[in-house]
């Protein structure tokens, strides 16, 4: 990144002001909406090998209009104050834009996960959430973490844990944290959800053709060619689904050590298991590898895919991006600069706050499961099952009057009953979601003639459903 860019927080500002610009806000309001609330700094020493050793943490509140707060926990090394402001604030026009009723908040922890064994991450963890839990930044009614990059559902379970511990007469303890183990009160389908959000918001809007004409493109997913920068958690599944289920052609993965790329289409779960084995992607056999992973960044293809993080498409490479369409998995990864270049070019971005929501809309479903202490669906299900009973006793009494000429499918229940599971109703719910949301962005994007991008008009939703909570609230 040159020295000319602005920093992670000011790029989202630079963005939100872009779209106020464009709104009639009372006085007052869009500074309160724009400014974090609250950002608590944390040092702790645990002891470790023989010593103390102390971590920096961070948990920060960007806006209480509605409560819980919600955002994830990162544990990276680049952690700082900035980037966590920069993504609790993605986090509160992420949660208005799909309709999740939180605030937006967002923690971080400076280290390197990799340096460190199970039982020390566990002790550090606990920690840490002790801390934040000990002043409310970790609460089922006020501040509800989740993963992000460098965490997964094993530190959920140990922060749910650690606040069950902490609030032993706390019957909500479970909703306190989103993205945990099944086992421990998770719901199916979260460790996929930002994945299958980014895979279905690119369903929506192929189904458009003045959305695709905009970025050159027709048809359906089939065939396209797209590279993805990062293959994690979110990057692995979009990928994956896209690859599997859309007919896409991955034709080149960017990591940490170098870019994998083959005009031919990449086998994404062949990689992840080379990416797992031996911890890069240097010497997968079925790709050309090469080390100075960014130049596949600016290949030719259809779909350009940043999983990973912030910043990645900046002032010293926005030119070169040959992608007509950008799809923005990760928070933040393309500058406000970049951002500014790429418009200039025509280049549709479907921005982070909406391709990257399937996260925290998953992450509902399991708070609301936790809450109401019920398994996610229960009800339906109970309903479908009564539902078949009254089919199957037709469907028996017609059997009968046929002389038994006819008999019932064996499997026919398992087919009736499809889609009635924690599973399918998720995936649902998620669909459903992701397509309503990218209707009120598309309405905005294509009805006014000052806005020209996805961003502004996702914005523009966005921060007019923050604005009438807080009128609504007497503010
Ligand atoms: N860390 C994810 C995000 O950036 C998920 C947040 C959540 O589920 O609360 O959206």
């Amino acid at each position: 990144m040159t020295r000319t860019e602005p920093s992670f927080r000011e790029s989202v500002d630079l963005m939100f002001n872009r779209a106020v610009a464009l709104m009639d806000l009372a006085p007052g309001l869009e500074e309160k909406i724009r400014v974090c609330n609250a950002t608590y700094t944390v040092r702790f020493g645990v002891r470790l090998r023989g010593g103390i050793q102390t971590f920096t943490g961070y948990r920060s509140v960007h806006s209480e209009h509605m409560e819980p707060v919600k955002g994830g926990i990162r544990y990276a090394m680049g952690v700082n104050q900035d980037e966590v402001e920069a993504l609790a604030a993605l986090m509160t026009y992420k949660c208005a834009l799909v309709e999740a009723p939180f605030g937006g908040s967002k923690g971080g922890l400076r280290i390197d996960p990799l340096q460190y064994d199970e039982h020390e991450l566990e002790l550090i963890t606990r920690r840490f959430a002790y801390e934040l839990a000990k002043r409310d930044l970790i609460d089922p009614a006020q501040n509800v973490p989740a993963p992000d990059m460098g965490t997964g559902e094993r530190e959920m379970a140990w922060i749910a844990d650690q606040y069950a511990r902490m609030n032993t007469t706390d019957i909500n303890a479970r909703a306190c944290v989103t993205g945990k183990p099944l086992n421990a009160g998770g719901i199916a389908g979260r460790v996929e959800a930002t994945g299958r959000g980014v895979q279905y918001a690119l369903r929506e809007f192929f189904r458009h053709e003045e959305d695709k004409a905009k970025a050159g493109l027709s048809g359906t997913l089939d065939g396209k060619r797209v590279i993805v920068q990062g293959l994690g958690n979110v990057g692995y599944h979009a990928a994956k689904f896209l690859q599997e289920e859309d007919g896409a052609i991955i034709t080149g993965i960017i990591e940490r050590d170098g870019a994998l790329f083959n005009p031919k289409g990449i086998d994404v779960e062949a990689v992840r298991a080379w990416l797992v084995r031996h911890g890069g992607v240097a010497g997968f056999p079925d790709a050309a590898h090469t080390a100075e992973g960014g130049a596949v960044m600016e290949e030719d293809c259809d779909i350009l895919i940043p999983a990973a993080l912030e910043g990645v498409i900046n002032l010293s490479n926005a030119e070169r991006i040959k992608a007509p369409l950008i799809i923005e998995a990760a928070n933040g990864p393309i500058t406000a600069g970049a951002d500014d270049v790429l418009r200039g070019r025509g280049t549709v971005i479907i921005p982070d706050m909406y391709a990257n929501a399937g996260g925290v809309t998953v992450s509902y479903f399991e708070w609301v499961k936790n809450l109401s202490h019920i398994r996610f669906g229960r009800m339906q299900r109970r309903q479908e099952e009564a539902r078949h009973e009254l089919v199957v006793n037709e469907l028996e009494r017609i059997s009968d009057a046929l002389g038994k000429a006819w008999t019932l499918d064996p499997t026919f229940k398992e087919k009736y009953l499809r889609g009635a599971g924690e599973l399918e109703l998720v995936r649902s719910g998620l669909d459903d979601t992701m397509r309503s949301a990218y209707q009120s962005m598309r309405e905005v994007w294509h009805g006014r003639d000052d806005v020209d991008d996805l961003r502004t008009a996702a914005y523009l939703v966005s921060i007019d459903k923050v604005a009438s909570s807080y009128r609504a609230k007497g503010l």
